[in-house]
């Protein structure tokens, strides 16, 4: 048995008839950048995250790079985020010139611990930028009211996270911005790159509109410098069909995650704490992202290979420890939470398509390499 840690083709195989006609009809109309097909997918999806404003963007990582260029942060101005997260959630930050400030995240869900936030507060503080990392809500309610004693902007990195909620919000329409992306292995993943960022204010909203294509308004006139952030037609078209089926893709996730659970609860592996789950401490978590900790973990990892099975370490080198951000400073034990979760955390197959049988495999192997 192969278990791939994402089976595209088999979401692909299930959708074709619903996918290809209208890929056929964007090149019947040979109308390929934003127009009618993206208008109606940032009103879906604005509808689906709870929020008055959606932008249809490039890809989540200019999704981010776009918040921070509408509220105008650059040289000087610091962004208080995770260190273990995605590259992009920091690189958009440095790309500005603003500083990245790194805040320890919590062990349990490994997002961004709020606790710790108030100490990096410093005069040159502009926005907080957490992350709903695996699909799972970072702490959102002592981050607003940070955010708001101090006059400060959230940012929410909600790439791996459409459809999570907090306390019966979703995830986006919480902060100032929300940014997700549509990279095909995330829960809603397009047939290339693409991203939307989300606002209630609407003149954030028309900011974003105009800095997505050059601050350019009327044609030819630029009263601001933007880039070519835009979505294209093929990509919102595709993402429409896709948008249908995600709760009950989410669902799926969700039921695989429980059955992961049950399984690993059974084999043992927890009682002797070699293994231990997912944190879900607030619903809805959305499972971009089942990870597990484990003992001895690379050499679990070589096994698991040698099975067929894939699975993957999100993330090897928090961010304050890459080399391109060196210049700030940071050295190993700075955030050891992060360090740590590192070392020890592990991603298992979840995509919505792992049949009972496969997941029965992957624990199995499980067991087999600490047997
Ligand atoms: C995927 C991801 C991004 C970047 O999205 P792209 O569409 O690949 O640019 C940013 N932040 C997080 C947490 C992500 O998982």
């Amino acid at each position: 048995m192969k278990v791939p840690l994402l089976d595209l083709q088999a979401q692909y195989r299930a959708i074709k008839s619903e996918i290809d006609p209208v890929v056929a009809e964007v090149f019947d109309s040979q109308y390929f950048i934003l127009g009618p097909r993206v208008v109606e997918f940032e009103k879906a999806v604005a509808a689906y995250c709870g929020c008055a404003h959606a932008c249809g963007v490039s890809s989540g990582t200019d999704a981010l790079l776009m918040a921070l260029m509408a509220e105008g942060i650059g040289a000087g101005d610091e962004v208080i985020t995770s260190p273990y997260t995605f590259f992009a959630t920091a690189g958009s930050i440095a790309r500005t010139g603003a500083r990245p400030v790194f805040v320890d995240v919590d062990p349990a869900t490994c997002n961004i611990d709020p606790a710790l936030i108030a100490a990096k507060i410093t005069p040159r503080t502009k926005a907080i930028m957490p992350v709903h990392l695996y699909g799972q809500s970072a702490d959102m309610d002592p981050i607003v009211k940070l955010a708001k004693k101090h006059g400060l902007v959230i940012i929410e990195d909600a790439c791996q996270a459409i459809g999570t909620e907090y306390n019966g919000r979703r995830v986006g329409s919480i902060g100032d911005y929300g940014c997700f992306s549509f990279f095909p292995s995330k829960n809603l993943g397009g047939a290339g790159d693409g991203g939307l960022v989300t606002t209630n204010d609407s003149r954030r909203a028309a900011k974003l509109n105009s800095l997505r294509n050059h601050g350019m308004e009327p044609k030819y006139y630029h009263k601001m410098i933007g880039g070519n952030f835009r979505l294209d037609a093929l990509q919102a078209a595709v993402l429409n069909v896709k948008l249908k089926h995600l709760e009950s893709w989410t669902a799926a996730r969700r039921a695989n995650a429980k059955r992961y659970d049950v399984l690993l609860e059974n084999s043992g592996l927890l009682k002797k704490g070699i293994v231990s789950l997912p944190a879900v401490v607030r619903e809805r978590h959305i499972f971009n992202q089942y990870v597990i900790r484990a003992d001895r973990r690379d050499d679990l990892i070589a096994h698991l290979k040698k099975h067929d099975i894939g699975c993957e370490v999100y993330y090897p080198v928090p961010l304050h420890l890459q080399e391109c951000f060196a210049h700030f400073g940071h050295k190993a034990g700075d955030f050891p939470v992060s360090e740590k979760a590192a070392l020890e955390t592990l991603a298992l197959p979840v995509y919505p398509e792992l049949t009972d049988e496969q997941a029965r495999f992957v624990v199995d192997t499980v067991a087999s390499f600490y047997a």
